[in-house]
């Protein structure tokens, strides 16, 4: 308990928590008065077309926090930038028929790529409500319905249970890939429930109203819901989808054989199939089609070479070096890192093949004995060479 000083007497945190409810009850409006003094609840106003950041304003906005990955975010800015005209047109209704769909859209790329990053950072640009889930807890329930409304549980949550703030939210379904139909599962079950979480998904994805127990978990009888209208709530989902360039390199062959024109002998780059995929691929790949009818923009995300994951440990804006150098700065500690150690840290989550996953836990593993020591040594300066980066590496590493 707090107890809190006044010039003539003392309170409690208790009793203002049951005053302000006295108030509440007692005085409408009381509630949105206070809040708004505290500056806490903004009310959200309409899209404002001219505060929106343009297509070529989100990617240069991406640009400083993800390496490479130009697809994506083009086509990332380009259906986000959409989709918030799309609301703008709603808050502002032209009577000329013309409605704008929703373009949720599925990024397929491997793990560590930059594909729940790039979701992140937009949500963070256009300062909306952003949650992420992952489709396989959705797989191991079996039947959807509880399940499905979490997603929008947390969503309201993050928003600070502002309703018309979740409905205007981003939410990131990762691991799309692992509820896909399996048809050479041998369990008929199991190969349903693939399906039947699709199902549920599906509905969630085209915009209906859902009603949500506010504060998550199991559903209580005397539980307000909140109903929840998913229309403009922008899903991206994203999966690793392993294999599929089996299924687009099949497709692409297919075509070669069938047609002989000119036109089909374009030169395909067989070292990056992903490049050209194409809906047709998600559903061999076992997504029903009424899913990829719902994901109509469809991006990939390359996998990073050397020299991308050489940029992401020193370019982004919070990367993993640059995070390093401001925690020995706070010690009054100026840390380097040579070229050399960077590629030795390089080397080794190339090995990994975790993408850019396994850089931060390798750079850990380097820096722990210094981060240890550091603070206390009275050096002023630190540099992280590649023998120093080897000795700790191989020393703690059980990668
Ligand atoms: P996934 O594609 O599996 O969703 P993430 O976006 O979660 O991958 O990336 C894992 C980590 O790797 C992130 O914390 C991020 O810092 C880093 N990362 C991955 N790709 C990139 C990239 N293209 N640019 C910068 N950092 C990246």
């Amino acid at each position: 308990m707090l107890l809190i000083q006044g010039p003539k007497g003392n309170i409690c945190n208790e009793c203002i928590a049951a005053a302000h409810q006295v108030m509440e009850e007692a005085l409408p409006g009381y509630a949105e008065q206070t809040a708004d003094a505290a500056g806490k609840k903004q009310k959200e106003s309409p899209i404002d077309m001219d505060k929106l950041p343009r297509p070529k304003d989100i990617k240069e906005y991406l640009d400083q926090y993800v390496i490479g990955q130009d697809a994506a975010k083009r086509n990332l800015a380009v259906a986000v930038y959409n989709h918030y005209k799309r609301l703008y047109r709603k808050d502002k209704p032209e009577d000329d028929g013309v409605e704008i769909e929703k373009s949720n859209i599925i990024m397929v790329g491997s793990t560590g790529t930059g594909k729940t990053l790039l979701a992140r950072t937009i949500a963070r640009l256009l300062d909306v409500p952003f949650t992420i889930v992952d489709a396989t807890v959705f797989t191991e329930a079996g039947y959807v319905g509880e399940d499905i409304e979490s997603i929008l549980s947390r969503l309201l949550q993050v928003a600070d249970y502002d309703k018309e703030r979740a409905e205007r939210g981003i939410v990131f379904i990762d691991e799309i890939d692992k509820i896909a139909r399996k048809s050479d599962n041998p369990s008929i079950t199991r190969d349903v429930s693939g399906e039947g979480v699709q199902q549920g998904l599906l509905k969630l994805l085209e915009g209906s109203i859902v009603n949500v127990p506010p504060k998550g978990g199991r559903k209580h009888p005397d539980q307000d819901y909140v109903h929840v209208d998913t229309r403009n709530i922008l899903f991206i989902c994203g999966g690793a989808f392993d294999g599929i360039e089996k299924k687009i390199a099949q497709r692409l062959n297919t075509h070669t054989v069938g047609y002989d024109s000119v036109q089909n002998a374009r030169r395909i780059d067989t070292a990056d199939l992903m490049q050209y995929i194409e809906p047709q691929d998600l559903k061999s790949f076992g997504l029903i089609p009424e899913i990829i009818g719902r994901l109509p923009v469809l991006t990939y995300l390359r996998p990073l070479d050397r020299d991308a994951l050489r940029r992401i440990l020193t370019e982004p804006k919070n990367s993993i070096i640059k995070q390093y150098v401001k925690l020995f700065e706070m010690d009054g500690v100026r840390l380097e890192f040579t070229p050399e150690a960077l590629d030795y840290i390089v080397g080794k989550a190339m090995e990994y093949k975790l993408g850019a996953r396994g850089l931060r836990s390798i750079a850990e593993s380097i820096m722990t004995d210094a981060m240890y020591e550091a603070p206390s040594s009275g050096e002023k300066e630190f540099v992280v060479t590649r023998e120093y980066a080897q000795t700790q590496y191989e020393k703690t590493a059980h990668l």
